[in-house]
C-alpha cells in the first residue's frame, strides 16, 4: 500500500557536540521519505524556493520517491537551526524561517487522493489538514508535530488529532500538550483526544507505544556513537509506517510492536552521521540485517512478526 507523506523540505543548519553542518538537505518529509522508501513506495508532497539545489531534487527522485508532489513556489526554501547539548537531547530551536512554507497551498495531483496510507509528517496542523480534506477515504493515518505547532496551533493540533489514527510525539512534547508530567497520564491525555494509537519516543532510551492503557516499550537501537539526533523522529516513523504500509498489516497491536522495531532501527541511521547522509545510500537488505541483530537482543512477543 503506497504512503503519501506531507512535510517539510529544508536546508537546515545543525550544531551537535560532534561538529556543524550548513545549509543541509533536511526537512520531516525528506527525511522521513530516504527512511520509508526501502520499504514501500513512498509519495511527498512538499515546496521548495528556486533557491533549492536542483541536484537535491532530482536526487530524491532517483531514490525512487514519487516528486510529483514537490512544488516550487516563490520565495525561499525553507531553513531551521537547531543546536544540540552534551546529551544529544531535544534540539534547541536557534532559527525557523518557513519561507515558501508560509504561503504554501498543498494542491494534491489527482492520483495521489487515493493513497490509502498517509503520514502528516511536522508541519503547520493547517497545512496537516489541507492534505487530509484532499484524500478519499485513506485506510489509516498518522501524525507528527513538534513544540512549536503545540504552542502556536494547539486548537489546529487537536482538530488533527481526531481525525488519525496514530499519533508521533517525544516526551517533552507529550508533556507539554497534555499538562501531565507523568507520560502514561500524557499518553492517556493524547489517546482521549481521538487517535487509536500513541508512539512516545524517548531518544536514546527508546520508545513506547500505548493502545488504551496497555503500553509496550522497546529500545533504542544500540549505537556506539551518535554524530546528529536531527531526523531521528522523521526516520522512526519512517520504519514504523513503511513496514505497516507495505506489508499491508492490519493496524494491531501486534503489527505496531514489530513497526517499533523498524522505526528504531531506521532512526539509527539518522543519528550516525550529520543530516541525511546515511539514508541517501541505505537500502532494504541494510535495514532487514540492521533488524535481524536488533531483534537477536530484544525478543518481540510472540504474535508481532
Ligand atoms: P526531527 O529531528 O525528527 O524532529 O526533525 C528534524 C527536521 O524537522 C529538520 O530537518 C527540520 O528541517 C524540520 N523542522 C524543524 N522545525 C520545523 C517546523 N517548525 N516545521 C516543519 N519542519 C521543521
Amino acid at each position: 500500500m503506497a504512503l503519501l507523506v506531507v512535510g517539510s523540505v529544508a536546508l537546515d543548519t545543525i550544531t551537535t557536540p560532534a561538529g556543524r553542518a550548513e545549509e543541509t538537505l533536511g526537512g520531516s518529509a525528506v527525511y522521513f521519505s530516504l527512511g520509508a522508501r526501502c520499504l514501500d513506495q513512498v509519495r511527498m508532497v512538499g515546496v521548495v524556493g528556486p533557491d533549492f539545489p536542483v541536484s537535491e531534487k532530482q536526487f530524491l527522485a532517483d531514490r525512487g520517491i514519487d516528486t510529483r508532489g514537490l512544488t516550487t513556489g516563490q520565495g525561499p526554501t525553507f531553513r531551521w537551526e537547531g543546536v544540540y547539548g552534551q546529551d544529544f537531547g531535544d534540539a534547541r530551536t536557534i532559527r525557523t524561517e518557513l519561507g515558501v512554507l508560509a504561503s504554501f497551498q498543498p494542491g494534491l495531483p489527482e492520483e495521489y487522493r487515493t493513497t490509502p496510507c498517509v503520514f502528516l509528517a511536522n508541519i503547520d496542523p493547517a497545512l496537516q489538514l489541507d492534505v487530509l480534506d484532499q484524500m478519499e477515504k485513506p485506510r489509516w493515518v498518522a501524525v507528527d508535530t513538534m513544540n512549536l505547532w503545540i504552542d502556536q496551533q494547539r486548537e489546529k493540533l487537536l482538530e488533527v488529532l481526531a481525525r488519525v489514527d496514530l499519533v508521533f510525539v517525544n516526551g517533552s512534547e507529550a508533556r507539554q500538550l497534555s499538562g501531565r508530567r507523568n507520560l502514561f497520564e500524557a499518553a492517556a491525555f493524547v489517546l482521549d483526544r481521538g487517535p487509536r494509537f500513541a508512539v512516545i519516543k524517548l531518544g536514546a532510551a527508546g520508545a513506547m507505544i500505548f493502545v488504551g492503557d496497555a503500553p509496550f516499550v522497546l529500545p533504542a537501537y544500540p549505537l556506539g556513537s551518535i554524530v546528529d539526533p536531527t531526523g531521528a523522529g522523521d526516520t522512526f516513523a519512517s520504519g514504523m509506517l513503511g513496514y505497516l504500509a507495505g506489508s499491508g498489516r492490519e493496524l494491531d497491536f501486534d503489527a505496531m510492536k514489530t513497526g517499533l522495531a523498524y522505526g528504531a532501527v531506521n532512526a539509527s541511521f539518522a543519528v550516525g552521521d550529520f543530516g541525511v547522509s546515511m539514508l541517501r545510500t541505505l537500502t532494504r537488505e541494510v535495514v532487514e540485517s540492521r533488524l535481524a541483530y536488533f531483534l537477536s537482543t530484544n525478543q518481540l512477543p510472540a504474535g508481532a512478526r
